[in-house]
């Protein structure tokens, strides 16, 4: 081997190894979807964090499970970009996707849907992490709640460097103010929490099905390449249809419990749904059935 020869090969191995070290360096549960986009999320049934570098800073979508997310976010944004965190957009009000706020806010400003702030105040637990491990009291030192500075009606749109984000309102989806986030020009869409992968959800009183179908079809519509949900992996449009038989299989077979004089408690005893057992949160089931038995009876 000649030295020249030697000489190249070391120029290509430097200007190789920055960027190979850095992709891996961001933390063992960041991963990128496209050119400055990256999803955060350590475990299947978790949630995500979308981080999306702009030319005039970062912006996140939701913050992290625990507190050693919120610190592996943190930490990824550093390696990323010297550029500081402009918005922190909520997609719901639940602390696995907000209680990191305060990380990041201020400066960052922090958005989501009118009625947030006031839901997430009746929800806080200020001693949320005094019983949890040395390592994530650790990681949650400094924890305050930070509710949104902005919220916005029905839709918002953000300019934010060379990006365009489209904050659209999801009505009773799944928490007190839902917010899906659409990169148009990228055909990347932030879903929340409505039609989560391989998982059952927790319906609450105020969510309804019917709702929870509108909000799946307006965001099946916008056509996105990639879809990240609030929970689970990223993938396409598909986790939509999935969802979206696995209510219509729901609805149908509650409906026809009820229509035979069936009681709510009858069908929640009596009720199987076999092709949807591997599924997550399986003991979410009774709020799903309390949910579609709403629907049919129009309560
Ligand atoms: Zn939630």
């Amino acid at each position: 081997m000649t030295r020249l020869s030697v000489l190249v090969g070391a120029m290509i191995c430097s200007s190789l190894l920055p960027s190979l070290a850095g992709a891996q360096d961001l933390g063992p549960n960041v991963r990128r979807i496209k050119d400055g986009i990256y999803v955060q999320s350590a475990r299947e049934v978790n949630s995500t964090v979308g981080i999306v570098l702009t030319r005039d800073g970062v912006v996140l979508i939701d913050t992290g499970q625990t507190p050693l997310d919120w610190r592996e976010v943190e930490g990824a944004v550093r390696k990323l970009t010297p550029l500081p965190v402009r918005y922190v957009i909520n997609t719901e009000v639940h602390p696995d996707h907000t209680a990191g706020n305060f990380v990041f806010s201020p400066p960052a400003l922090v958005i989501n849907h009118s009625g947030a702030a006031d839901a997430m105040r009746k929800a806080d637990n200020p001693a949320r992490y005094a019983t949890a491990s040395p390592e994530v009291r650790a990681a949650a030192e400094g924890y305050r709640l930070v509710t949104p500075y902005i919220e916005y009606h029905d839709r918002l749109t953000l300019h934010v460097g060379e990006r365009t984000f489209e904050l659209l309102r999801l009505r009773n989806a799944h928490s007190e103010a839902d917010t899906a986030v659409w990169l148009p020009a990228e055909r990347v869409l932030f879903a929340a929490s409505v039609a989560i992968p391989n998982s059952l959800n927790n319906i609450r009183p105020f969510v309804t099905l019917a709702d929870m179908l509108a909000a799946i079809k307006m965001m099946r519509a916008l056509n996105p390449e990639v879809v990240v949900p609030g929970h689970g992996s990223f993938g396409t449009t598909q986790m939509f249809d999935e969802n979206e038989r696995y209510f219509g299989l729901l609805i149908e077979r509650v409906g026809a419990m009820a229509r035979q004089g069936k009681t709510l408690d009858q069908i929640q005893k009596e009720l199987r749904m076999p092709e949807y057992s591997h599924w997550a949160y399986q003991e979410r089931m009774p709020t799903n059935v309390d949910a579609a038995y709403r629907a049919v009876t129009q309560r």
